[in-house]
């Protein structure tokens, strides 16, 4: 037997199929009946397309058929493509033959679910047209990033996800039973890379990362996916700027590829566009602090770091991204630097998303200054043993470097306008968490 061809709904939507007959298959999506005619939703990962199932079109057991399959029973259909202006997407198929491949029991998802209980069906619910439109772009944002970074000569390098220390600060690790011994779940892959450029000299990395937040916010997550970079013989303006040209890469492949999928989110493409194609501003903490002044009335001590709150007023001022350098010293980690041109401030910088949606990226260039670190590790309360071969790294042809990391949950959820970071992986781990 010749073995079927199956036509994706995105494909029928071409009218290239009008007066044909085709095979597709998918899950009900929604189906009503009346009388003698069954109206059906097909989806499959391309759309949903209305299937038209008439008793006397198909055999009677397969209508039959047609009638008791429940929502997200799986089928194959044979129809005819019929153009037809009130079919959502302008075309519908003439059913003459379906069979159920699973009947699906009642399904537990009904509309306007608490989002608890859809967290809870995870599992399920990830089929729905709002998740499904999310992790297609995220695949989008995952692929882009990959290709930015080869496409300039950056190696992929991967760093172990067990560590013995620390990089963002103890109070969010993970601590994993390692034999007699106990380890942490990698907070940053940063550490190991400032090994890697000694060989490889420009390198970039995604991988899982893991933060025992204590907050419960709508922008942190126990365990999210950080894309990384590093790179030897750069400061920090080189790094910046590959930041700023990484966004408008990832902005311009969505826009070029997902256009359908932000139209079912409710996102304006006319807006993202505009972002697309303009220049991101850079300005300092001081400066920020003075624009929450002026515009905001809020007078932020110097020296504090910016919460959400502050972050979130500075942005009402910026319609696209904007870079924020020379944050304080004292509050940085302590591998970031001081500025020599003002002493106060790290070498650093943190990227906002516009809306809302906050720090998207944080970086630095990184300090070769033994001395200093050792100081800044010790005030901490940290083994600096422990840091030893991190220093080597400083006694064996220390260059200049810099590097820093995108957090690919906040970048999507900011993309696709989602109003919780949870949305934009699939199983998502936070504070209470870890199921299904
Ligand atoms: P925040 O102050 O928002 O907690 P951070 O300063 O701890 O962020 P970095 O250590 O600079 O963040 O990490 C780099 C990027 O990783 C951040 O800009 C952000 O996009 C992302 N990120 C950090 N923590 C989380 C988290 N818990 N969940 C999701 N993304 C995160
Ligand atoms: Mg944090």
């Amino acid at each position: 037997m010749p073995k079927t061809k199956w036509t994706q709904i995105e494909e029928v939507m071409t009218g290239e199929f009008t007066g044909k007959t085709i095979h597709s298959r998918g899950w009900i999506y929604r189906t009503r009946s009346s009388g003698n005619i069954v109206f059906m939703m097909l989806r499959d990962v391309t759309g949903v397309i209305q299937a038209t199932v008439k008793k006397g079109n198909l055999p009677d057991a397969e209508f039959e058929d047609a009638l008791k399959a429940l929502i997200e029973s799986s089928v194959h259909i044979t129809g005819t493509v019929r153009e037809d202006k009130r079919a959502p997407g302008g075309y519908e198929l003439q059913v003459t033959n379906l069979s159920v491949v699973n009947f699906a029991e009642p399904f537990p998802i009904t509309k306007d679910q608490s989002p608890e209980l859809l967290l809870d069906l995870r599992h399920l619910w990830i089929r729905s047209r709002k998740i499904t439109a999310i992790l297609k772009i995220r695949s989008t944002v995952v692929g882009a990033i990959h290709s930015f970074f080869r496409d300039q000569g950056f190696y992929e390098y991967d760093a172990p996800v067990l560590q013995p220390n620390q990089c963002e600060g103890g109070s969010t690790l993970f601590e994993v039973k390692y034999y007699e011994d106990k380890t942490y779940l990698s907070q940053s892959w940063q550490l190991y890379a400032e090994a890697g450029i000694f060989a490889l000299e420009k390198i970039y990395n995604m991988g899982p990362t893991f933060r025992a937040e204590k907050s419960k916010t709508s922008r942190h997550l126990s365990e999210f996916w950080m894309a990384e970079m590093e790179a030897a013989w750069m400061d920090l303006s080189d790094v910046v700027s590959i930041a700023k040209d990484e966004i408008h890469y990832i902005l311009m492949q969505v826009l070029q590829k997902n256009r359908k999928d932000l139209e079912v989110l409710g996102q304006d493409i006319a807006k993202l566009e505009e972002i697309a194609s303009s220049e991101f501003p850079t300005i300092t903490y001081t400066e920020a602090l003075h624009i929450l002044k002026e515009k905001e009335g809020m007078g932020i001590e110097w020296g504090k770091d910016l919460r959400t709150i502050e972050e979130d007023k500075l942005m009402n001022h910026f319609k696209t991204p904007v870079v924020v350098t020379n944050y304080p010293v004292e509050i940085m980690a302590f591998y970031k630097p001081k500025d020599e041109k003002d002493p106060k401030t790290a070498l650093c910088f943190d990227m906002l998303a516009p809306e809302g949606y906050g720090e998207i990226i944080g970086g630095s260039q990184r300090s070769t200054d033994i001395a200093a670190m050792t100081e800044r590790l010790k005030e901490m309360g940290e083994k600096v043993d422990n840091y030893q071969w991190y220093f080597d790294l400083r006694r064996f042809g220390s260059v200049p470097h810099a590097g820093y990391g995108l957090g690919v949950e906040r970048l999507v959820a900011w993309i696709c306008k989602t109003e919780n970071i949870k949305d934009t992986i699939p199983f998502p781990r936070t504070l209470l968490r870890f199921k299904p």
